[in-house]
């Protein structure tokens, strides 16, 4: 009988969970892992099923049970011996005295009697105090207890603090397997060319769930609208974008103007097509080619990553003021 896949949604992840849930099989299993990938791949379903199964008391092999009540409150995200650590304030880090706290419940008996599991959603969040406390803990491990682990960058974690784990690189699956997991799941909704499908992929770092949604997104209906406008804000009035940009899209159009000016130098580059971000804007592709000099279109970029830190880095910032600089001094470069 073929197997069926646990992560039947996400499964380009399903090669990551039978390893590591193998190594609990075999007893070669870490106290702690690092799971480390761009956002948008569904990592935290990998960390759901591999927690039903460390809890799971009428495990199949490979599989959880789904029924059990361990699994039942795993599901629900209600299960008393997982710890779910993370700040819902995204800059506000989680300090020492969470950690501390958390030690000596973690040093407590378990409620289930399954084990307990530790998990850092956005392990950054923790800062240098906080996370020599965890240090402490990954040095001498309660029994039984499992620490999972995520980020962006290895260099999110100390040194000393990765040493003792096991560490995923988790990266997203090829352009092929996103293509026909995105025509599969799409299929109820509009029908997308392959080269759109394939260009709004290498736009979201070919993360096949942010392309999803971005598909589905009204940003997305309206892109050759945005090309056209851009074009010809190049060729009369660069103002004429400022109604576009100044919106909460803003870093979803500034990464669109910074990828199309980057294929541009790669045709200036005489780069093959078929490796340009955006292989639905071709023809939009050539008519930036023929208006801009490279040397000017490197320049643009410059300024564009520029002002997208700003817009990024300061929250109190008057948004528009930024966007109007940013198009001034587009215009600048490549009026002069
Ligand atoms: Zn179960």
């Amino acid at each position: 009988m073929k197997k069926k896949p646990i992560l039947s949604l996400y499964p380009w992840l399903n090669n990551y969970y039978d390893k590591i849930i193998n190594q609990f099989q075999n007893k070669k299993n870490y106290t702690a892992y690092i799971f480390c990938s761009l956002n948008g791949l569904g990592i935290k379903f990998l960390i759901y099923e591999l927690t039903k199964w460390i809890f799971c008391i009428n495990k199949q092999k490979i599989y959880s049970c789904s029924i059990c009540n361990n699994c039942i409150l795993v599901h629900k995200n209600i299960h008393p011996d997982l710890y779910i650590i993370k700040n819902n304030i995204k800059q506000v880090p989680i300090g020492v005295d969470y950690i501390r706290n958390l030690i000596n419940k973690i040093y407590q008996t378990s409620y289930k009697d399954v084990g307990k599991i530790v998990w850092f959603p956005n392990f950054k969040q923790l800062n240098i105090f906080s996370s020599n406390a965890l240090l402490k803990i990954l040095e001498e491990p309660p029994k039984n207890t499992y620490f999972f682990l995520q980020c962006n960058y290895k260099e999110e974690l100390l040194p000393t603090i990765y040493s003792r784990c096991q560490f995923w690189n988790i990266f997203p699956p090829n352009e092929k397997i996103s293509i026909s997991w995105l025509k599969k799941n799409l299929q109820n909704n509009q029908i997308f060319k392959t080269k759109s499908i394939k260009s709004a992929l290498r736009i979201c770092n070919y993360s096949p769930i942010n392309t999803f949604y971005l598909l589905k997104n009204n940003i997305w209906k309206n892109r050759n609208i945005f090309y056209n406008v851009l074009l010809s804000a190049f060729k009369t009035d660069i103002m004429c974008l400022l109604s576009i940009l100044d919106n909460k899209h803003i870093l979803f159009y500034i990464d669109w103007i910074y990828l199309i000016l980057l294929d541009v130098i790669k045709l200036h580059l005489k780069i093959d097509l078929k490796f340009f971000y955006n292989v639905d804007q071709i023809s939009i592709i050539y008519k930036i080619f023929d208006l801009i000099f490279i040397d000017k279109i490197k320049l643009m970029i410059k300024k564009i990553l520029f002002y997208k830190k700003i817009l990024i880095k300061i929250n109190t910032i008057n948004y528009k003021l930024v966007i109007i600089n940013l198009l001034l001094s587009l215009e600048d470069i490549y009026k002069f």
